[in-house]
């Protein structure tokens, strides 16, 4: 198995290279192929575009073929289904063949075995491909999950972190139209599990072993505040699943919490802790500040005052 190693490897300029770029109605297609087929594997492939910085943008999945082979450990695609779809897509669109993706449906293994790794890289070296991305689904309690993971020719892989854009893919519509017989309608449910999101541009994820400079009068220059922030941290890794830490630039560091029960944005920039943080929530897929109580860090810690606020908004 082919361990992840330290993202800054692939810096662009655009920032890294651990984002796929996907329209919410690929996911949709995604999630109705993996929530319909609970105990077999299912799968099919990913066409889309690089992007000028090099980020895989999908456009169009292709589902199972009729005559794929689908069994509880193993998925293999009809291959003149994919190679008519390849040569539709290439000819009209101009998208190609960038991926694939599997479910592990019920299954524990929520990223690619060491046979899916041997074998994304032999067809990577047969076809003298750089770069290929694979993604893995899984069916949990009758929702899907999909993690997406980035293979190089040099043999490493990295997980990455998704860029979704909203609405249906522009070539979704006119390519089933035209192609009504080259496209599996699958059966399921778009029930998605929350994603690892982040946005295209202006993100930079603190990552261990990053070195990370903040700004002389930010607060977190200060290492008694990193320890009170560290604390924030956990109290919140305590409490949900998915806590993730953004430095947006020297002064300003969010931590977003992207829980099914709650998805919100707690952003500590330069007034705190003289000011309180800023707590960011979706309302109607738009960003909105949530109304705080008094504000007041005097006699507290730092991270006793910011758990106290957050318990007294019900967060
Ligand atoms: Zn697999």
């Amino acid at each position: 198995m082919v361990r992840d190693k330290n993202r800054a490897i692939h810096s662009t300029s655009s920032g890294t290279s651990d984002k796929i770029i996907i329209y919410a109605g690929e996911l949709e297609y995604l999630s109705k192929c993996i929530t319909e087929s609970p105990y077999l594997e299912t799968g099919g492939n990913i066409f889309g575009v690089w992007t000028p910085f090099g980020l895989p943008m999908v456009q169009y999945v292709v589902g199972p073929g009729p005559h794929a082979f689908r069994h509880a450990t193993q998925f293999r695609q009809d291959i003149g289904f994919l190679e008519a779809n390849a040569d539709k897509l290439v000819e009209e669109h101009a998208l190609h063949h960038i991926g694939t993706w599997h479910s592990h449906h019920s299954l524990g293994l929520a990223e690619p075995s060491g046979g899916d790794t041997a074998s994304t890289l032999d067809g990577m070296r047969e076809c003298g491909l750089q770069s290929f991305v694979l993604m893995i689904g899984n069916y949990r309690n009758g929702k899907a999950a999909i993690n997406a993971f980035r293979y190089f020719s040099s043999g490493e892989r990295i997980k990455l972190r998704w860029v979704v854009l909203p609405g249906e893919s522009p070539y979704r519509k006119v390519y089933d139209r035209t192609h009504p017989g080259l496209v599996y309608k699958p059966s399921g449910i778009a029930e998605l599990l929350p994603l690892e999101e982040c946005r295209l541009t202006a993100d930079r994820q603190a990552s261990p072993g990053q070195v990370v400079t903040f700004d002389n009068d930010y607060w977190l220059s200060d290492s008694n505040n990193r320890k009170e922030f560290a604390a924030i941290v956990k109290y919140l890794k305590s409490r949900f699943d998915s806590v993730s830490i953004f430095m947006e630039n020297g002064s300003c560091v969010e931590l977003r919490i992207s829980d099914p029960s709650s998805r919100c944005r707690l952003r500590f920039d330069k007034g705190f802790p003289h000011e309180a943080p800023k707590i960011v929530v979706p309302v109607n897929k738009k960003d909105q500040l949530s109304p705080l109580p008094q504000w007041n860090v005097n006699g507290n810690k730092i991270s006793e005052a910011v758990i106290n606020l957050l318990k007294s908004i019900e967060i």
